[in-house]
């Protein structure tokens, strides 16, 4: 009868701690910071780069147009049109 009251007692205890650090790490960790690696906000997207001025742009969220040699992505209108104006 003691023997049960014991391995109970203990039990709990070991429940309610693990329990405690369970919350407790949930708490830290939304209280921590998102990580972000920064740069890319599309993840496996490679960037291309824009042949008039060099920089380097999603193709999702560029500037595109299609010629004989391809598709061509820019970072702005003004970029395309000097490339179209060529
Ligand atoms: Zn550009």
């Amino acid at each position: 009868m003691l023997a049960r009251f014991l391995i109970w007692t203990l039990l709990l205890l070991v429940v309610s701690r693990a329990v405690r650090s369970l919350l407790g790490g949930i708490v830290q960790g939304a209280t921590k910071p998102p990580s972000r690696g920064g740069g890319a906000p599309e993840k496996g997207e490679l960037m291309v780069r824009d042949p008039v001025c060099g920089t380097f742009v999603l193709p999702s969220r560029a500037v595109s147009t299609n010629d004989r040699q391809g598709t061509h992505h820019f970072c702005s209108d003004r970029c395309r049109q000097a490339y179209q104006q060529r």
